[in-house]
């Protein structure tokens, strides 16, 4: 039996870990994919504070696991199917184990949206990426397109940059709804060139990406680009599909709590990027990850005094 069962080791979950183990409470974590979650393909993190120079995505998540494992939080890799309350307690469900534990925290974060074009899941893994720090360095000295227009788009390009001999940024607007510092960065680079306005329609090749199609949004006129590989960067999904039985998502999947990461349902709480709020950045998933393992301290220590209900109370009005 845990004191708390962790899905996901991304920042959110690892900083509850650490919390929770350090206070000596027993956790579990428990990571369906690499520790870290997103921040691990993030090739450069440079406004996470405390490191000037910034700090390579996978060493800061490297840095953060062994953090919670040096207070003794345990790591098992395996993906959750179901959580199930059970008593005043949780079954947490995974492909090859049940666990019991007293409170469970979601941390489960989002996986990226697809396009939903012809030829994108055909060729995955064939010249179709959602990660360029996993794969950037197969298109050395080719040509890459890169789609989307947000922070995640415009970072990965400049990082693409500096492997390939050509990066096509496409966007489907004339306007990027990146940071402007980032922006300027990518604007100085002499192998990176926009394509505003343009919608893609198809992704071309038949053994391995060969080019993409693509329409003017104003115009709708086609055309057909030339790329070695194409990186999908157009927003995230959250991972919620195995709690779905449970309600507690808004229509767009995200997780509802209030400002102590408690859900409604008593014990369990949700944090980082699942979660439903305004700002999905490393900094407010570890912020939410030291909330949440203050709630489930408060809650099991309390878990006797109080019923449930009455516990919320005090949880949504302290
Ligand atoms: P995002 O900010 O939601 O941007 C998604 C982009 O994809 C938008 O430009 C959007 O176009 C475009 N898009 C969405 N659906 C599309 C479709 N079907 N076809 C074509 N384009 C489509 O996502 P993100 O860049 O992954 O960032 C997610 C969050 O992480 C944001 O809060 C971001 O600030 C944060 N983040 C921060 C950093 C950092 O270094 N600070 C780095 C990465 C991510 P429209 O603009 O037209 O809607």
């Amino acid at each position: 039996m845990y004191d708390c069962i962790i899905v996901g080791a991304g920042p959110a979950g690892l900083t509850a870990a650490i919390y929770l183990a350090r206070a000596a409470y027993r956790v579990l974590l428990v990571e369906a994919l690499g520790v870290g979650g997103q921040v691990a393909r993030t090739h450069e993190i440079d406004n996470f504070p405390g490191y000037p120079e910034g700090i390579a995505g996978v060493d800061l998540a490297y840095h953060m696991q062994q953090q919670a494992e040096r207070f003794g939080a345990e790591l098992s890799y395996d993906e959750v199917v179901s959580v199930d309350k059970q008593g005043k307690g949780f079954l947490v469900t995974t492909s090859t184990k049940h666990y019991h534990s007293h409170t469970v925290i979601i941390a489960s974060g989002c996986s990226p949206r697809k396009l939903n074009v012809s030829g994108e899941e055909r060729l995955y893994g064939k010249g179709v990426s959602y990660c360029a720090i996993c794969d950037g360095a197969f298109y050395r000295g080719k040509r890459v397109a890169v789609i989307g227009g947000g922070d995640s788009a415009v970072k990965e390009s400049i990082y693409l940059a500096n492997l390939v001999s050509e990066v096509i940024l496409i966007h489907r607007r004339q306007e990027l709804r990146a940071e402007p510092y980032l922006v300027e960065r990518a604007k100085k680079l002499a192998n990176l060139r926009f394509l505003w306005n343009q919608r893609v329609t198809e992704i071309l090749g038949n053994q391995r990406v060969s080019g993409l199609r693509l329409e003017d949004v104003s115009t709708q006129t086609c055309q057909i680009l030339h790329a070695d590989g194409v990186f999908i960067y157009i927003g995230m999904v959250p991972n919620t599909g195995f709690l779905s039985h449970l309600k507690l998502t808004t229509k767009h999947g995200y997780l509802v709590t209030d400002e102590r990461m408690v859900t409604s349902v008593p014990g369990l709480f949700a944090v980082g990027d699942v979660r439903h709020k305004a700002l999905r950045q490393i900094t407010t998933a570890v912020g939410d990850g030291a909330t949440a393992a203050h709630s489930v301290m408060d809650y099991l220590l309390h878990r006797g005094e109080e019923s449930d209900h009455e516990y919320r109370t005090t949880a949504t009005t302290t």
